[in-house]
């Protein structure tokens, strides 16, 4: 709470919109512009029409890039190059890439600085998050809902967001207990398969640990979940939902090779 924000342009950004911190000031903001968009209701924005781009005036071109996303300056025009190759995360970037162009227009800068700053960084996906799942409406949603992966879907479905963008605002907001695993067959060998953890995301307090890049043995072919518990030698302490081959939503050259596994402690709420 009592966090104090070094950088000038999060400080500028803050004194022009007001509010008790930084993180209120872009909740400020973010309502304001859901109420300019004249939409109540998930979905918020869905590519490839890009409502709060077109709302700010800021053009957002789809492009053959290495990162997710690019912020470009001229003047006071900004346009926004959003990577094709990730469909699933395109909506999520282009809020993130508006959120730094609101930074800068309401700290009255004009110029982009060409190093990333942490903090600027916090509140472009603060932004995000608020534009795509703002914080009511998606706790009001979410806990209408059973913790399942069928949820995890319908959540990111109804917002248009990615799964793990979906999963990630559940935990952070504290709705579920769960943690979301990705994972990638690395190996397949005679008799078994090699499994290889891409993505965790847990809360903090969550056991077991979910090592990125931990690779994990398993005998025959299928879900990460009932090996992870073999493998790791957890007891039972965690219930795992249902594997299912992630779909459409993932990257799709690599479909057939990629699962996802949400962990549940026992005791959380069925
Ligand atoms: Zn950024």
């Amino acid at each position: 709470m009592s966090r104090r924000w070094k950088s000038h342009i999060v400080r500028a950004f803050w004194k022009n919109v007001g509010g008790r911190s930084p993180t209120h000031a872009v909740n400020i903001v973010c309502c304001a512009l859901r109420h300019r968009l004249c939409v109540k209701e998930p979905p918020f924005q869905i590519p490839p029409k890009y409502s709060y781009a077109e709302l700010l005036g800021i053009p957002v071109i789809e492009n053959d890039i290495r990162c997710d996303g690019i912020l470009t300056s001229f003047g006071d025009q900004f346009i926004i190059q959003v990577k094709r190759s990730s469909p699933d995360r395109q909506n999520f970037t282009v809020c993130h890439e508006l959120g730094h162009a609101e930074i800068f227009r309401r700290a009255l800068v004009l110029h982009k600085a060409s190093r990333e700053v942490r903090e600027e960084e916090v509140l472009a996906n603060e932004f995000a998050k608020e534009l795509l799942m703002p914080k009511d409406i998606f706790c009001a949603i979410a806990l209408s809902c059973q913790p399942s992966l069928q949820s995890l879907f319908f959540l990111s479905h109804t917002f248009g967001t990615s799964l793990e963008a979906s999963a990630r605002r559940l935990i952070e907001l504290n709705i579920w207990n769960f943690a979301f695993v990705l994972w990638n067959i690395n190996t397949a060998f005679d008799g078994g398969i090699l499994l290889e953890i891409e993505r965790a995301v847990k809360p903090q307090n969550f056991k077991p640990a979910l090592k990125t890049k931990q690779t994990l043995k398993v005998n025959k072919e299928g879900g990460l979940g009932k090996h992870l518990l073999e493998t790791l030698n957890i007891p039972s302490i965690v219930r795992y939902s249902d594997e299912s081959r992630v779909r459409e939503s993932i990257r799709r050259s690599s479909v057939q090779r990629q699962g996802l596994t949400l962990l549940f402690p026992q005791s959380a709420t069925l």
